[in-house]
């Protein structure tokens, strides 16, 4: 019945302003998302903006990769203000970044932060030029930066040079050791170089993004190990459904347990049509199932077996489950706290009243052959036994006594 403890020591990083926000230090580990609309589409990408941030995404990133999305950002900012959605964003930047941050001030002055790819700033002797001017950029407007190397796009230059060492040293790594090393070289030394620069400690956040699981935990113990900067975790190219979840989460967990990563963002490619938010869901699942924070209450439910053959249980815990998570928007204000709620929907009696038990309330529906009555118990005592065809919506009601009862704010 009591929140969610976690015994996890996070690692002490260089806490990073962005906007009214804060990750690393102490602060809590920030959810974020990016769009996958063309930001020059400047209505469709306000929509699934606000819809991020409905679902709980505390940072959005969005893609300014050419004239008419850096022409759009400034009036896509002033929209979310009018419309009272005040989610910082984040403009990712490739190839011409340096450009366009230069040629549109108003676009570098609406983005909250910048996201800077070392090996895609510009090739041979641009690239320190126009990594500077982005340096540059993000000291003028007090900005900061993620310094974002990524697995599928690591500066060709310093892998070959990397390579070239390597051949010749005396005990060689494997090239998967050395491509490892080359991510983690690219981004310290990129981040000591805006350093350099001008760009306070302050201003930097690391990550290293890469598909593999074993390479990205690898890569991030090695950061940590090496440098105190704020890290940004994820695994990039996740995939579809249960594999991107499943991956993102086996790599994000080991890390998180270790104490490592101060903000997240779970890369999932949506199925056609499907919403982009799901990304949102599973990095607030992650935390809040680590014991790490708190979105949206959880509800326990069994898988259900030979012993309740019937769906009623399944639909239950689905609805409510979507219900309360649907809540969520107006209850963070209406009802502070509701967000460590446990609620156990349980198949039968067999574990339903244990689990119930343990939660805030919990229900267990009649198995196959029991009686047809659910008992319920609150804050670990049966208060009620309910019967008849009505079962979900009373115990619906009885969810809402409870959050209003508990919760509403003084
Ligand atoms: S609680 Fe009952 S229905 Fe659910 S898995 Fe256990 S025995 Fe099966």
């Amino acid at each position: 019945m009591s929140p969610m403890s976690s015994p996890i020591q996070r690692r002490t990083t260089c806490p990073v302003r962005i906007g009214p926000l804060t990750v690393g230090g102490n602060a809590p580990i920030l959810v974020q998302s990016m769009t996958n609309t063309d930001t020059a589409d400047i209505g469709g990408t306000v929509r699934q903006i606000i819809e991020l941030a409905r679902a709980g995404s505390e940072l959005v990133r969005i893609t300014v990769n050419h004239e008419s999305a850096a022409q759009a950002v400034p009036i896509i900012r002033d929209t979310l203000d009018a419309q009272g959605c005040q989610v910082p964003l984040v403009g990712d930047f490739h190839f011409n970044g340096h450009r366009l941050l230069t040629d549109y001030p108003a676009c570098a002055e609406a983005l909250a932060k910048y996201r800077i790819n070392p090996g895609n700033v510009g090739r041979g002797e641009k690239k320190d030029s126009q990594f500077a001017t982005m340096i540059e950029m993000a000291c003028r407007y007090d900005r900061p930066v993620r310094i974002g190397v990524n697995w599928g796009s690591l500066d060709p230059d310093l892998i070959v040079r990397m390579m070239d060492e390597n051949a010749r040293a005396a005990q060689p790594l494997t090239a998967d050791e050395v491509m490892r090393a080359a991510m983690v070289e690219s981004a310290i030394s990129s981040a000591e170089r805006a350093e350099a620069l001008g760009l306070g400690r302050d201003h930097i956040i690391l990550s290293c993004k890469m598909s593999g699981v074993q390479d990205l935990i690898a890569v991030y113990r090695m950061l940590a190990e090496r440098s105190d900067y704020a890290l940004h975790l994820g695994l990039t190219e996740a995939g579809m459904g249960s594999k991107g979840i499943v991956a993102s989460t086996a790599a994000l967990a080991v890390l998180l347990q270790e104490g490592i990563g101060d903000t997240i963002r779970i890369s999932l490619t949506p199925a056609p049509g499907e919403s982009r938010t799901r990304e949102v869901v599973v990095a607030q699942e992650i935390l809040q199932t680590m014991g790490l924070r708190s979105f949206a209450p959880m509800v326990t439910a069994c898988p259900g077996c030979g012993r309740t053959t019937s769906d009623t249980f399944q639909h239950l815990a689905q609805n409510i489950q979507t219900y309360l998570r649907e809540q969520m928007p107006q209850w963070r204000t209406q009802y502070p706290g509701v967000e460590t709620m446990q609620v156990a929907i349980m198949g039968c009696v067999v574990n339903g009243p244990g689990e119930s038990k343990h939660a805030n309330i919990g229900i267990s529906l009649p198995g196959t052959g029991e009686r047809p009555s659910a008992p319920v118990y609150v804050d670990g005592e049966k208060v009620a036994t309910l019967k008849g065809d009505g079962i979900a919506e009373q115990f619906k009601r009885m969810v809402d006594e409870y959050i209003e009862s508990h919760y509403r704010a003084p």
